[in-house]
């Protein structure tokens, strides 16, 4: 069936190679309506680096901030279901995100499982889509050997090269995902710790976010870890309002309070609380996920959630009979306006809040 969707309303003759791309870069904010919510105000002035060039923030529209489009997780899984290399095929999932009202994709594919921007950037081309490249570094075993023996200094110069654009590659709009992994006391957040190995490397990557402007998105793996690498990075000097924590949604508990005393202590710090799982229902039920962000909504948080899918896998797909990234439009928004959260409070997790971190800070020097 999505086959047949596909083919029957075609992707962009616009977007086809060779042809212009299709980004409409300069388009007034609220015309671009989603599902229901039509005007959505974003008060940001600056820019948004896309694999395709720089995009008015206040322009990017419906964004989701945590997927993989084009990767090869499974050199880290060693589970085929778990890559996607194929532009075109990637490009036909995104048109279905498009036509539901989505604007814009982040793809935080790390270093070492198959980070492309020159795919993304056909990708982009083909879909009609803005996708924003991260710069990100997951486990130590799937890092190159020349970033092994860098020390955090030479780590933090190769991130703000990279995220300029080394070697005329494309720049990054987002550094991450960036992951922790020393999950020894996961279900416990005041008792995480990160290794030695990765407070070195959150503290390059607090050096980069400051000399770079661009944000940070974590990996915080299940889901418990965030508060000790946001800790670390504003040890590291790193902003917190240029924090996002992601995976907040990985691991829930009954009581919904357990869950709101770590999501709170992320909030207090400034920094944004990222449930990008949605979907994943072998993790935690949506429907928790609907409960949590409404409660946050109520406490006066919206200004600080973002929505995401984490999509990494060829079943996630539609063409695999999988959910695609339209899930957002088909499920999530649904499930929260249930839930009590107002259109307003949508807006700004999908359109203002996206605007907000993924544009370059002003103070950025480079
Ligand atoms: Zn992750
Ligand atoms: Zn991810």
């Amino acid at each position: 069936m999505p086959e047949e969707r596909i083919s029957r309303q075609g992707l962009p003759q616009t977007g086809l190679p060779g042809a212009e791309p299709p980004h409409p870069a300069q388009e007034a904010p609220g015309q671009r309506p989603a599902d229901g919510f039509s005007a959505c105000s974003v008060d940001v002035q600056a820019r948004v680096r896309t694999v395709c060039g720089d995009v008015e923030a206040r322009a990017l529209g419906v964004t989701l901030t945590h997927e993989h489009v084009i990767h090869r997780i499974s050199n880290q899984s060693q589970n085929p279901d778990n890559t996607c290399v194929d532009t075109r095929l990637a490009a036909e999932e995104l048109v279905f995100f498009r036509d539901a009202g989505g604007s814009a994709v982040c793809d935080v594919t790390p270093i070492g499982v198959g980070r492309d921007p020159l795919a993304l950037q056909e990708v982009s081309r083909l879909s009609g889509v803005h996708v924003v490249s991260g710069l990100g570094l997951y486990e130590f075993s799937v890092w190159p050997e020349s970033l092994r023996r860098m020390s955090a200094a030479e780590l933090s110069d190769f991130l703000v090269r990279e995220a300029e654009g080394a070697r005329g590659d494309i720049p990054a709009g987002l550094l991450g995902e960036v992951s922790s992994h020393n999950e020894a006391h996961h279900a416990e957040w005041r008792r995480y710790r990160l290794s030695e190995e990765e407070k070195a490397v959150f503290r390059a990557v607090a050096q980069a976010q400051q000399r770079s402007g661009l944000a940070v998105s974590t990996h915080a793996s299940l889901g418990r870890a965030g508060v000790a690498q946001l800790r670390c990075l504003i040890d590291a000097g790193a902003d917190p309002e240029r924090v996002v924590i992601g995976h907040c949604d990985a691991q829930t508990h009954e009581d919904i309070a357990l869950d709101l005393d770590y999501y709170h202590a992320i909030w207090r710090e400034g920094a944004y609380l990222q449930f990008d799982l949605f979907g994943w229902e072998q993790l935690a039920p949506d429907e928790r996920r609907f409960q949590r962000v409404a409660a946050l909504v109520r406490e006066g948080a919206a200004d600080r959630v973002l929505l995401s899918t984490d999509t990494c896998r060829r079943s996630q797909l539609r063409r695999y009979g999988g959910r695609g990234f339209d899930y957002l439009f088909a499920r999530v928004l649904p499930g929260l306006r249930r839930a009590g959260v107002p259109d307003s409070a949508i807006c700004r997790m999908t359109i203002a809040n996206p605007a907000r971190i993924l544009a370059r800070s002003p103070r950025a020097d480079t």
